[in-house]
């Protein structure tokens, strides 16, 4: 696994596999210290050549080999520490086994087969099947399974694998064994078994065309109570899947399983998913509002891949995004529909809108700064060195809002033909991200006779955040606007380096535009002869104009609605359009978008002259008061709006970065419209009381946030009564969300004292649950009255662990991630530095991904930027890192 030379690996390289493995026969001695695997392939020549045949190991102690019944003698392959080499000369077909053994309990990186508590657990995408046995790792090559299970009974009462159980029976020696068939052909990556004890809840449903469906979540002993929502999501998910897509469950039996251990949210294993426990377990008590919503879009997400990955899936690892941008938009969309399903059409719009806003507040937190960093990379990128690296914001959240745009340009009908066309040519196959654009192209021309999306295809290969400039032109005389759009798509990432520079072409971006007249009317958009509300101009060239009619006078624009395209606006606005956007605007996202850029300029102002403040500071207050006011806002959206945006958010808007400026700059704001506003927030405190039983709906989780909110706003303020009104709120809370939502208030505005003494009552109260101490853990790393110090007390504390994942994220990641204000000095940026390192030691996946945090260090202020690079050379420095890990730290100092 460790490598000094680190190759990298190029798309253009891709040559198919010189042979077929129409079926894999798997045998499992299962024990957690030494598994052995028995392995019998059926191998067809596809080519003829009589090339070598390639088989992939990592971690393995190869026990034997035979060639159509015929032990092979050490001469008659070739073993390195990766490779497994045969020649079989011209034989078109034959059988190949392979006894080999592998260490479960020796596995920290938690790829391949490993142990999690006293279970057994596989992880195998991108590359962790060759960790379990010698074989060809590569998505293009799809097998029937056929998987027998053996192992210790009472150890391991339940044996589970892909597809139908054909039969199960006791063995000798308190072992017993289980046969699985998967009927469906897939690439290894989607290989799962899991052997442990588990309770399980399951239901029977009957799938669209009448089929019987058995689905099952599997749990610890001891949390079958919190695992109803998730078997719920699930049956939304068949349901949702059958009616907006039209695509089925083509299972007799679907399984999920939670394991505490693990890397990653899920994974999408065919009929066997594995799930990080904090995407399944939930109850009123332990989960937040947050967490069910987060349950329900990642099983959704995982249950969609069995089409969207699994019935199609990729050719090869740079078309990762084919699977993961398709299904992350799907299970946007999915929780869309749930969130609006009933409501009446204006407050499903908003409901829509607070969807949306979260979903690109997280893509500009994490995928604008990575688009614009050393690892900046297309959605399809070109080249990699670990593949399990470019699990990235880029590969899921852009590739999501690229399949958005298509989304936009073919509409809702046009959309599912082109989806409908996907798996009419392409279902059992693995394909490339081409494949997909060229189904959807096929509905396209149709609609757009004479046009295509070649160039919209450049999306695919482009990396960086384009810009568009916004130039408005108003003719009184002819009461005309003409609007034009001018795009730059700077260099980015090693594109900067390159000589003589990258020519980046124009994009195709379909950007929403609407206008209001200077009271906050909609006005209509009138562009030959076609009168809309809302004008979609697609922007083609590097500068485009468009004229509308009938504009009597300069209107306001209300820019890229509902956030049309993955940009950058750049127009300059006075605050006062801002604030008659956010009071007035008819699309309820460019709305929150103008009040998320008068908060973010009062406090950029205020950073950049701290003596004086921001001269809009008022104009802020009293917009925050207005909509305060505004009764025809739904309480998520209002949480939302009243928002400030987050310090990470702010962070990528200062230059160079100064993570502390904006800590202060915005604790600064907060505790001011606190304090300017408290009776309004008293007022919506009050109206967004809930009684009886807690339900995680939108509308009731909607007006915790707002109520919560509110609560922070208060506890900021200062004044004595927010604290006690955040103590009375802890102390009434019957539901996690708003029990965190007063103790994140207390650790970061209350008095020591309280702050102590409700953190320890918290631990007290769950301590036996890991998924709460997971957040005991975050929300005091993440707060601004967490010191170094502290972070290093609370590693020390019993509960804690950097071998489990979750655990490390909540502190360490925490704190490097979000504690702004702690982390930037020498001794925190050693600290993360050593973090790294300890990390990289037991698992690559997270040292590297903990390792990224800090990959934009040559945008701080000059002397963070100094001993960011010098921890980054401390890093570099040291011997054996990872494969993972040199990847980046070689990026981040190039
Ligand atoms: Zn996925």
């Amino acid at each position: 696994m460790r490598t000094d030379s680190v190759q990298s690996i190029s798309r253009h390289d891709y040559r198919p596999y010189p042979y077929r493995i129409t079926h894999a026969d798997l045998q499992f001695d299962l024990q957690a210290d030494a598994t052995r695997v028995h392995t019998r392939l059926s191998v067809e020549s596809a080519d003829a050549s009589g090339q070598a045949l390639v088989l992939n190991g990592e971690d393995l102690t190869l026990e034997q080999v035979a060639l159509d019944g015929r032990t092979l003698s050490p001469d008659e392959y070739t073993l390195t520490e990766n490779t497994l080499t045969l020649a079989p000369g011209t034989l078109p077909a034959f059988t190949l086994e392979i006894t080999s053994l592998c260490r479960p309990a020796d596995n920290t990186q938690l790829m391949g087969l490993y142990v999690s508590g006293n279970s057994l657990f596989t992880q195998c995408e991108a590359e962790g099947f060759r960790r379990i046995t010698w074989f060809p790792d590569r998505p293009d090559v799809m097998s029937r399974y056929r998987v027998t299970l053996r192992a210790d009974k009472q150890r391991y009462p339940l044996l589970l694998s892909n597809g139908n159980l054909l039969e199960s029976r006791d063995l000798p020696d308190g072992r017993h064994e289980a046969v699985w068939e998967d009927p469906h052909p897939k690439p290894c990556y989607l290989f799962a078994l899991v052997a442990g004890d588990f309770a399980c809840r399951e239901q029977t449903i009957q799938t669209r065309s009448g089929r019987d469906a058995l689905l099952q979540v599997y749990s610890d002993h001891g949390s079958e109570h919190q695992t109803e929502w998730a078997l719920d999501s699930l049956v939304r998910s068949v349901r949702w899947d059958e009616t907006r897509f039209g695509l089925e469950l083509d299972l007799d039996r679907f399984m999920i399983v939670a394991a505490r251990d693990f890397n990653m949210g899920a994974m999408e294993n065919k009929g066997l998913n594995v799930f990080n426990s904090a995407y399944v377990l939930a109850d009123p008590e332990s989960a937040t509002d947050a967490s069910y919503h987060a349950i329900e879009a990642v099983i959704g997400h995982e249950y969609f891949h069995n089409w969207t990955g699994n019935r199609v899936t990729c050719r090869d690892w740079f078309q990762l995004s084919l699977k993961e941008g398709l299904t992350v938009f799907r299970d946007q969309e999915f929780s869309a529909d749930m969130m609006t399903h009933g409501l009446p059409e204006a407050e499903a719009q908003s409901a829509r809108a607070v969807k949306r806003i979260d979903d690109v507040t997280a893509l500009r937190i994490a995928q604008f700064p990575e688009d614009a960093g050393p690892m900046a990379h297309p959605i399809r990128p070109e080249s990699y060195q670990s593949i399990s690296n470019f699990y990235t914001a880029t590969i899921y959240e852009k590739g999501a809002e690229i399949i958005r745009m298509q989304h936009t340009l073919l509409g809702e009908e046009g959309f599912r033909a082109g989806m409908d066309e996907y798996f009419r040519r392409h279902d059992g196959q693995a394909v490339t991200c081409d494949d997909f654009l060229s189904a959807m192209e096929s509905v396209y021309v149709r609609q757009n006779p004479g046009s295509t999306l070649e160039q919209f295809r450049r999306w695919y290969s482009q990396a960086g955040t384009p810009r568009v400039k916004v130039t408005l032109a108003h003719d009184a005389a002819a009461q005309t606007l003409r609007v034009t759009l001018e795009q730059r798509n700077p260099p980015v990432g090693i594109e900067t380096r390159q000589n003589p520079p990258v020519e980046k072409l124009p994009l195709h971006i379909p950007f929403a535009l609407g206008l209001l007249d200077g009271e906050g009317k909609e006005l209509s958009l009138t562009h030959k002869g076609v009168k809309q509300a809302t004008a979609l101009l697609e922007l083609r060239e590097k500068s485009q104009t468009w004229t509308f009619e009938n504009i009597a006078e300069q209107p306001v624009p209300s820019l890229l609605r509902g956030f049309s395209a993955p940009v950058i606006v750049e127009y300059e606005r006075t605050p006062q359009e801002l604030a008659l956007l956010a009071r007035h605007d008819t699309d309820a996202f460019a709305r929150w978008e103008a009040a998320q850029s008068l908060a973010t300029r009062v406090l950029l102002d205020s950073i950049s002259r701290p003596e004086s403040g921001s001269p809009d500071e008022q104009l802020l207050i009293d917009t925050w008061e207005a909509l305060l006011q505004d009764g025809s806002l739904t309480a998520a959206y209002r949480s939302r709006i009243l928002s400030l945006p987050a310090e990470r958010e702010l962070l990528e808007k200062t230059s160079p970065l100064d993570p502390l400026a904006v800590v202060e700059a915005r604790r600064r704001l907060i505790g001011k419209l606190g304090d300017a506003l408290a009776p309004f927030w008293m007022t919506a405190y009050e109206d967004n009381r809930i009684d009886g039983p807690y339900a995680p709906d939108a509308a009731s989780s909607g007006k915790r946030s707002m109520r919560n909110l509110a609560l922070l706003y208060l506890m900021a303020a200062g004044g004595q009564g927010g604290q006690e009104l955040t103590l009375e709120h802890y102390d009434a809370a019957r539901n996690m969300t708003d029990r965190m939502a007063a103790l994140g208030a207390l650790v970061q505005y209350g008095t020591p004292e309280a702050r102590s003494e409700r953190l320890q009552h918290f631990y007290t109260q769950w301590r036996h649950n890991p998924l709460v101490i997971d957040r005991w853990f975050a929300v005091q790393a993440a707060s601004a009255a967490t010191s170094l110090a502290d972070v290093r007390q609370l590693m020390t504390h019993p509960d804690f662990s950097l071998r489990n994942p979750n655990r490390a994220r909540s502190l360490i990641f925490q704190f490097c991630t979000n504690n702004l204000r702690n982390v930037h000095s020498r001794e925190g940026h050693s600290f993360w530095a050593e973090q790294v390192l300890a990390l990289d030691a037991l698992n690559p996946e997270i040292s590297s991904r903990l390792a990224r945090v800090f990959e934009n260090w040559q945008r701080f202020t000059p002397v963070l930027r100094d001993s960011l690079q010098q921890a980054w050379r401390h890093i570099q420095s040291q011997p054996a890192l990872s494969s993972n890990l040199s990847e980046i730290v070689n990026k981040a100092l190039s």
